[in-house]
């Protein structure tokens, strides 16, 4: 349980102390075009078209809300979207790094995963000029060895844990010994653990936090899930890629995929920013405060 103390003023002038969780959202993006995802890696694909315009689309929207958030970008990105991370950067949003050309963690030996850090890191940083703290892997494919590596090469945090054994690339990140500073928010030696939100229903854990799962099921299925979760948490993280908030239709290589990859590829991109709009006001009503990742690092709390 976290409990924070915060100091409300009297009419006399004087304080009184009052306990109270605080609540905050994450409502990350994983920056990234269509072709890094994981389904074309094997194929021959041409990559002259983009998606990334639906980056200005969740950038509006958050700018609607008065909404500041993490933004994962991946470091072959960073020279082509100079202006706009700058511009990010400058309006109080945080970038961070989704590693170089997203490589799964995984498929690396150790010392390569090293080299991704560091190059991604050092590219953003040189591109953004402000220091890069956090790291996402491309498709939550870490492991505690690998997750030794992100502290090593200067980050403060990571974003890669997610309780869900039902997809096939997600890695199993074991933080047993950290310290937990709130549900979802775990800390050892200085080095912050987020991990992805995901309710548990019936003996298994369900993704609530956005992706593939926001966009596709029908929000009269995600509105009491994430309802459910959020009713109990004092930490609600979200992740979303600018693939999935595109106007564009889907690229001519997604023929090439298979039907249902196609179809968790394509399915639900025009409603997606609607859903959006209402999850902030679900989090809104729910007393949830907007925050970066790094917010939270630099906030002290207090363990009960
Ligand atoms: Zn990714």
């Amino acid at each position: 349980m976290t409990r924070r103390i915060d100091r409300e003023t009297c009419r006399d002038g004087g304080f009184v102390e009052q306990n109270a969780v605080k609540r905050y959202a994450v409502l990350s993006m994983d920056v990234e075009d269509w072709y890094h995802l994981d389904y074309f890696s094997g194929l021959k694909t041409d990559r002259s078209s983009s998606m990334l315009d639906g980056l200005d689309v969740y950038l509006s929207l958050l700018e609607r809300h008065s909404i500041r958030t993490t933004f994962f970008v991946l470091g072959e990105l960073a020279e082509r979207l100079g202006g706009t991370l700058r511009a990010m950067a400058a309006a109080g949003h945080e970038i961070a790094s989704h590693g170089v050309a997203h490589k799964r963690p995984l498929k690396m030996t150790v010392g390569e995963f090293a080299d991704d850090l560091r190059q991604s890191k050092a590219t953003l940083e040189h591109v953004v000029q402000r220091s890069v703290e956090g790291f996402r892997a491309p498709c939550f494919s870490l492991d505690r060895t690998r997750l030794e590596e992100v502290w090593r090469a200067g980050y403060t945090y990571d974003s890669s844990r997610i309780d869900f054994t039902g997809h096939p690339l997600y890695g199993s990140l074991d933080v047993k010994d950290f310290d937990v500073v709130s549900p979802g928010h775990s800390m050892r030696h200085g080095f912050h653990e987020f991990e992805v939100s995901t309710l548990p229903v019936l003996g298994k854990r369900l993704p609530v936090s956005g992706g593939g799962y926001l966009r596709i099921a029908p929000w009269a299925i995600m509105r009491p899930l994430i309802q459910a979760y959020v009713r109990g948490s004092p930490l609600y993280v979200l992740y979303i890629h600018p693939f999935e908030l595109s106007p564009c239709p889907l690229p001519a290589a997604a023929a090439k995929l298979s039907y249902p990859q196609r179809l968790r590829f394509g399915l639900g991109r025009a409603g997606v920013a609607k859903k959006l709009d209402r999850l902030v006001r679900l989090l809104k009503d729910d007393g949830f405060s907007f925050v970066t990742f790094r917010d939270l690092c630099e906030q002290s709390v207090v363990k009960a």
